[in-house]
């Protein structure tokens, strides 16, 4: 690679996440963050909170305290690590599709029925969104239950306050787990309805994004990551995952460990027994346990201590170690 190429990587990776402002498949999205803002108002309203709503909202220690600056400082080291590491191998999806595409046939044969234009639109969105949200539990709970993942996802986990910007929180060797978990489930859906389809495979939009997760995000999940507590009626937190349920997710209590894995959809928790729904819980403080996080409190730390504690985990299991 020249230097003007990295240079033009790095223009780049610095621009990407201002972009993420004005880009409707993404959660920052101007407009969503506003949304959030509205529900927010409604919960401050609600709850009789006392104060003004902006210092509920904008809470200094919470914006500008150690732990949102950690987040800040990964979504920009991040950004670099996407167009460098991870951009370039995302063409791979449109590969395995293909594949899947020309293995089917040969497997079950040619489809007796076509789907048609709009049926394909539709199944396709519905199938992808649903097969995205079940891989992302999956990898999820792996994430909690295998050791040396876990050493990984606690950079997430380690956040002691919440902003729409902790979804960003993620040590990049989290980043490629999830990039391929997506990238092999939306190739596998998509050559999948290739073969079903004679049709161009694409899913239903709304101002450029997919219609059901435009519905996750204008329904506030900026409020997932944040400290206001919006809560579902308690049948629909069965179905769909409240911005509260996630806040449980995020608690340093062992009770509520591993508990709310899903990402939009409920039910896969509720089917593996992992649910917790918000009037299960009454209160929470975010975070790992004040004992642990002090290894968390500065980017720094953020990207090396998972190494180092795998280092430690490799020389206790040692060959001259006995277990
Ligand atoms: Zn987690
Ligand atoms: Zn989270």
């Amino acid at each position: 690679m020249s230097l003007s190429e990295v240079y033009a990587k790095l223009i780049e990776a610095v621009t990407l996440p201002f972009n993420n402002l004005t880009d409707p498949e993404d959660r920052l999205f101007i407009p969503y963050l506003l949304s959030s803002l509205a529900l927010a108002f409604f919960v401050y309203y609600r709850s009789k909170i006392k104060g003004s709503f902006w210092r509920y909202v904008f809470p200094k220690d919470v914006w500008l305290g150690r732990s949102a600056m950690v987040d800040y400082g990964l979504i920009f080291f991040n950004a670099v690590f996407k167009v460098f590491f991870i951009g370039p191998y995302l063409l791979f999806g449109i590969y395995l599709s293909y594949h899947v595409e020309l293995l089917l046939p040969e497997v079950f044969g040619y489809p007796n029925v076509a789907l048609t234009a709009t049926q394909t639109i539709i199944l396709y969105t519905i199938v992808l969104t649903v097969a995205l949200d079940l891989s992302i539990y999956l990898i999820h709970r792996l994430m909690h239950v295998i050791p040396i993942f876990w050493e990984f996802h606690k950079v997430h986990h380690a956040a002691t306050t919440m902003t729409p910007f902790t979804k960003y929180r993620s040590h990049p060797i989290e980043l490629i787990l999830i990039t391929v978990t997506v990238t092999l489930t939306m190739g596998v859906v998509t050559g999948v309805f290739q073969y079903l389809s004679p049709h161009p495979i694409k899913e239903a939009t709304l101002i450029g994004a997919n219609v059901l997760s435009l519905g996750f995000m204008v329904f506030g999940s900026n409020l997932r990551h944040s400290h206001v507590q919006l809560k579902y009626f308690k049948w629909l937190e069965r179905v769909l995952l409240s911005p509260y349920q996630h806040q449980i997710h995020h608690s340093d209590n062992p009770e509520h460990y591993d508990r709310n894995l899903g990402s939009k959809l409920a039910i896969w928790d509720w089917m593996f027994g992992t649910l917790l729904r918000s009037d299960q819980v009454e209160e929470i403080r975010f975070g790992i346990g004040k004992q642990d996080e002090a290894n968390y409190s500065s980017l720094w730390k953020n990207l090396s201590t998972p190494f180092v504690n795998l280092w430690r985990m490799v020389r206790r299991i040692g060959p001259n170690k006995h277990f």
